[in-house]
């Protein structure tokens, strides 16, 4: 099922406000409110959809993944189902704040079916370095990594088959014990069940009650071209499972992009230097030069190109990842001085260097236009 435009989705412009947004949302989710209609499975798609675009775009770190990396970026959020496991409780939990008291209490009507224990897990964060080649091409990458996924035998329950989990009986499942001193109340977390309001009386064996268990997994990551210093993916609860049915967390991955020895990126571009010899910048000529992924590019050096000169490739830099432009292949202009000549060479330069003199009138302003043209 292939996902619509987030923005397209709330009906707002890419430049839309934190409050545009939250409007455009309140506004949909109002109009295919299960409420409003019942059985209505159009409406209740609808109703998902909205919510799902809201939840990115109202999250700032989200929303500025998806404008760099549209919903790849959101990595394997169509994994869980076609709206990223979030069913209708994870909706009211969430965001049901937005529909005030229209509905009159339908918040606590839709209390969440699952444990009232069950805590979401933890996200997760991992630093993956890439190569500048990398980042130009794209990738993909397999890395490993500890996570808690949800223990099998139990079903992330944390009781043994065929066992329940008993409210404690000494704080009757608050969690907390409240006692009076004087004038003022105070509560502590209850030592029982150490505040979780239940007890286990027969734990899983295999997760010992704990309803998970940790495991290292390998994990595939497909890295976009044009891909930023610094961006993030976010792989959708592959990060810790929740605590006793609690969602799970994500697993972040911050992209870091090595330097490079010959390539430099500025913005879009991809920079580099090129060692010409003196007469090729006097009297011009065209040469090759081999980009950082091995592609041939024939320039042209004009005649009597100075040192530091900008000679642009339009459109053979890196590529953008919201469209499907790219930037410029820049190259720089370097004059390669010989540490040794032969005898022959060294008597015509000699001989040359008589024909101009050595009278260089414009130091000074050579000087200056020359870290004009490295810093410009
Ligand atoms: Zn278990
Ligand atoms: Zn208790």
């Amino acid at each position: 099922m292939s996902k619509r435009d987030y923005y397209q989705v709330l009906g707002v412009e890419k430049s839309a406000t934190a409050p545009e947004i939250k409007k455009a949302y309140r506004k949909l989710a109002l109009k295919y409110h299960p409420d409003r209609n019942p059985d209505n499975k159009d409406a209740e798609e609808k109703f998902k959809e909205a919510a799902q675009a809201y939840e990115v775009l109202s999250d700032e770190k989200k929303k500025r993944q998806y404008d760099q990396f549209g919903h790849a970026g959101l990595g394997g959020m169509g994994g869980a189902g076609a709206h990223g496991g979030m069913n209708m409780d994870d909706i009211f939990s969430n965001f049901g704040d937005i529909f005030g008291d229209i509905f009159g209490g339908g918040r606590s009507q839709r209390q969440r079916k699952s444990d009232p224990q069950a805590r979401r897990g933890h996200d997760l964060h991992k630093e993956m370095q890439i190569t500048l080649k990398d980042a130009f091409l794209g990738t993909k990458k397999n890395t490993g990594y500890y996570h808690f996924v949800p223990c099998e035998t139990c079903k992330g329950k944390g009781t043994a088959p065929g066992t329940t989990t008993h409210q404690c009986s000494k704080c009757q499942g608050a969690g907390q014990l409240n006692f009076r001193q004087g004038f003022f109340m105070y509560s502590q977390t209850c030592d029982a069940c150490g505040g979780q309001g239940y007890t286990i009386p027969s734990p899983c064996t295999d997760c010992r009650g704990k309803s998970r268990k940790q495991v290292y997994e390998s994990i595939d990551l497909a890295i976009p071209a044009g891909v930023f210093n610094g961006a993030e993916l976010r792989k959708t609860a592959k990060g810790d499972a929740g605590v006793y049915g609690g969602r799970s967390g994500d697993l972040l991955v911050r992209i870091q992009i090595a330097t490079d020895k010959k390539f430099k990126r500025v913005g879009d571009d991809l920079i580099c230097s090129m060692s010409l010899t003196y007469p090729q910048l006097v009297l011009g000529s065209q040469v090759e030069i081999t980009s950082i992924d091995g592609t041939k590019q024939t320039i042209k050096i004009p005649k009597g190109c100075p040192v530091g000169e900008r000679i642009i490739i339009p459109g053979k830099g890196f590529p953008q990842l919201r469209n499907k432009m790219r930037g410029n292949l820049v190259v720089i202009t370097q004059c390669h001085v010989p540490k040794k000549l032969s005898a022959d060479a060294k008597k015509k330069l000699t001989e040359y260097s008589g024909i101009i003199g050595t009278d260089t009138k414009e130091t000074e302003g050579f000087i200056s236009g020359f870290f004009k043209k490295f810093l410009g």
